[in-house]
């Protein structure tokens, strides 16, 4: 993951500085100068179990332009400055698939520490015509029992959306998904 080398404030190198902190001594990139602290926190992340309403309920995945291995995955992006996560996740849907949210379903905040993110997924239930962005390469829909999940990361989020339909969610392992 990218790291800031020089203070966003006034450009002055960052030095890994321990300083005393409510928790106790804690080393963070500091800026010798002004003291800004790199807190490096989390970054929100809105993901979305997209269930298609006009096509039978079924569940749309999608493969990001980017990736090699041939993956199905959640609709996901960042939120914006002055939106909410409602908002935000209706936003990232419309602008990935074309698809307009009609219902918004919170199904949970996870952790994703590897991205330094935290993951705000919903389910949505969405409709209208699939115009995929660029960045995403295909999409697939699946009907929920035959979806597979994946561990990490938004995983979690479509295991709970599948539980949800009473659905027991069974999970590919890594080494199995970057395969295919
Ligand atoms: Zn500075």
């Amino acid at each position: 993951m990218a790291d800031f080398r020089f203070c966003p404030q006034c450009a002055t190198p960052l030095a890994l500085r321990e300083e005393q902190e409510d928790g106790g001594p804690k080393a963070r990139l500091r800026c010798p100068a002004c003291d800004f602290t790199h807190w490096n926190n989390p970054t929100p992340v809105l993901a979305a179990v997209i269930e298609c309403a006009d096509r039978d309920g079924r569940i749309l995945l999608a493969r990001n332009a980017a990736w090699k291995h041939r993956a199905f995955a959640l609709i996901t992006g960042f939120m914006e400055a002055g939106e909410s996560t409602e908002a935000g996740i209706a936003r990232e849907v419309k602008e990935e698939t074309n698809l307009d949210a009609e219902q918004l379903n919170l199904l949970g905040v996870w952790d994703f520490q590897r991205m330094n993110q935290v993951i705000i997924a919903y389910h949505v239930v969405a409709r209208g015509d699939i115009v995929l962005s660029p960045e995403l390469a295909e999409y697939k829909l699946f009907a929920p029992g035959d979806i597979v999940c994946w561990p990490q990361g938004t995983g979690q989020a479509m295991a709970t959306f599948l539980r949800s339909r009473g659905i027991e969610p069974t999970f590919m392992d890594m080494a199995t998904r970057l395969a295919s």
